[in-house]
């Protein structure tokens, strides 16, 4: 008979295995597996006690702590379901998601209490609510660290469970309507784990800083196969370039993931702050996905010395079903050859069946230049969208969940992003993908940060408008930037109008959201203002 694929197997090995060795830095102690198990143990003893079964739902509102670590296996062995929530949400969101998903218990860090207290009275299913960081309890409120400590952390009995049962509801930002609440299940979510740590080879020799947060799915997953190899893993509250820096000198961190941005953000600083944050340290690869990283392959190996892994992904498919990682044995070719292949988003992982097809759903030419849409089928792809059976069957199809992501594939069967579906601009019956022109606009030394969304234009019906952030100190005219580009690309690719902005907006996970650009644009009567 077949033994079902449970997440809790992941603890159990590293607590056998590896079990006096350090498993969590946290903010403010380390744990041993053993320890950390201790208090995961004793979690599942108070959710026990609280009424928790198998199949209820348990939310988290924390940045990355060893708190909302616990969780993870602390809910996931009692066969209940993990809801981590986004930390920038409006009180509204979480309104919807808690009773949307029918949470019955709510942890949250208490540095983020201010965001859900506006609502918390409004929860129609929540039961109760533990506080990361509270002393005492403050009425209904409870101090986390005191209810835990009143448990034993002995194993509990844990109920029957299959691989199907859903482990977690990760609900997508919501940039299209209501965010939609992701159903992966415990095979899904292991699966991705083994193949995740087959291709970035984890061992017990890692140190994991957690840069992605937990609660979005590319960090999501880290916590599971990393414990599975015995690897420590190292957390950090607040994602600044100095911290980044300072934790991966400290602890001899040697792997990292992140959003492209965060990653332009520790070039930027690695920049200003020179010989001390260029220092080799013991990173091993840094991996960079959730948006288009390519423009910063080649700074990350040549000024950081950092070797560089694309994964492409998204919250329906556990994440990850494409990299772009270069063995030493592949090495036999030339730096720029090898930052060529890099920036593209590589190969499909085991296990996973992606194809690029056109509209008639036929696959498309590889020879780099027909585009179509990605699609995907594997073990990881979600079981649907919770209680949303409409944009279930949109979003899967013939059995291939339909990523809304459009891309070439090269003769080598090599994926390349091109955009997605709703960024791609349509100028004169032409596609432009917005990706390639930010490319070039970031080959411009002035330009630290840039984003490109599709403006109405009377004569082409679209045209590609620049919002750019400038380098500190460096001054360029939106003319010059025009006739760069114009100089780099294609004349019809280029953008016609360039707007300057202090900053971008941004996800809570570092992505660039253009669909603010566009309201704000639209806001202003068409005149994004500098
Ligand atoms: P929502 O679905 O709520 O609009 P989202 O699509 O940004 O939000 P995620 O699941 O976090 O939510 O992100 C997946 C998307 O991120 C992919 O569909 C793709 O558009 C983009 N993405 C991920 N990795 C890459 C990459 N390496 N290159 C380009 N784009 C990427
Ligand atoms: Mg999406």
């Amino acid at each position: 008979m077949n033994v079902p694929m449970l997440l809790p197997q992941f603890l159990d090995r590293a607590v056998k295995v590896y079990g006096k060795k350090a498993a969590i830095v946290g903010e403010k102690r380390t744990y041993t597996y053993r320890e950390i198990n201790d208090r995961v143990n004793q979690l599942s003893r108070g959710l026990q006690e609280a009424g928790i079964n198998k199949g209820d739902r348990v939310a988290y509102l924390a940045p990355n702590t060893s708190e909302m670590y616990e969780g993870f296996y602390g809910v996931l062995q009692l066969g209940a379901v993990m809801v981590p929530l986004n930390t920038r949400l409006k009180p509204e969101d979480y309104l919807y998601i808690l009773n949307h998903s029918g949470t019955r218990v709510l942890f949250v860090d208490d540095e983020l209490l201010q965001l859900i207290q506006p609502v918390l009275n409004e929860l129609t299913t929540v039961e109760a609510v533990f506080v990361h960081g509270l002393e005492e309890d403050q009425d209904a409120l409870r101090s986390y660290e005191k209810w835990l400590s009143s448990f034993e952390s002995d194993p509990v009995d844990r109920p029957d469970m299959d691989e199907n049962d859903l482990a977690t509801l990760l609900y997508t930002s919501g940039t299209t309507g209501k965010p939609k609440g992701v159903m992966l299940s415990h095979r899904s979510n292991f699966m991705h784990a083994l193949t995740t740590q087959h291709h970035l080879r984890v061992s017990d020799h890692d140190v994991l800083l957690h840069v992605l947060p937990m609660f979005h799915v590319n960090g999501w997953g880290s916590p599971f196969y990393y414990t599975a190899n015995g690897a420590t893993q190292v957390f950090l509250k607040k994602v600044v370039p100095a911290d980044i820096f300072q934790k991966v000198k400290e602890n001899s961190v040697t792997v990292m993931h992140m959003a492209p941005t965060v990653l332009n953000g520790l070039l930027q600083y690695a920049e200003q702050q020179a010989e001390e944050a260029k220092t080799k340290q013991n990173i091993r690869i840094v991996i960079a996905g959730s948006a288009p990283p390519p423009v910063f392959v080649k700074a990350v190996e040549e000024k950081l010395k950092w070797e560089f892994i694309q994964v492409y992904g998204m919250t329906e498919a556990a994440p990850l079903i494409t990299t772009s990682i270069i063995r030493d044995t592949q090495q036999d070719m030339s730096p720029e050859e090898k930052y060529r292949l890099k920036a593209k988003a590589g190969y499909e992982f085991i296990g996973s069946e992606v194809k690029v097809v056109n509209e008639n759903g036929e696959e498309v030419t590889p020879n780099g230049k027909e585009i179509g849409e990605i699609i995907v089928r594997s073990n990881t792809v979600m079981e649907g969208y919770w209680n949303n059976p409409e944009e279930t069957h949109k979003a899967i199809r013939d059995g291939f969940y339909h990523t809304g992501d459009m891309a070439f594939v090269d003769e080598e069967g090599n994926i390349e992003i091109a955009d997605r579906k709703k960024d791609i601009i349509i100028s004169g019956g032409e596609n432009i993908s917005s990706i390639e022109v930010e490319a070039v606009l970031y080959d411009h030394p002035a330009v630290v940060e840039a984003a490109v969304i599709a403006v109405p234009h009377d004569k082409w019906g679209e045209t590609p408008q620049a919002v750019v952030v400038l380098r500190e100190g460096y001054v360029v005219s939106e003319d010059e930037l025009i006739t760069f580009a114009r100089s780099r690309m294609a004349h019809f690719k280029a953008p016609t109008i360039i707007k300057f902005v202090d900053d971008l907006p941004k996800t809570a996970s570092g992505k660039i959201q253009k669909v603010h650009l566009r309201k704000a644009y639209w806001e202003n009567k068409g005149k994004l203002v500098n």
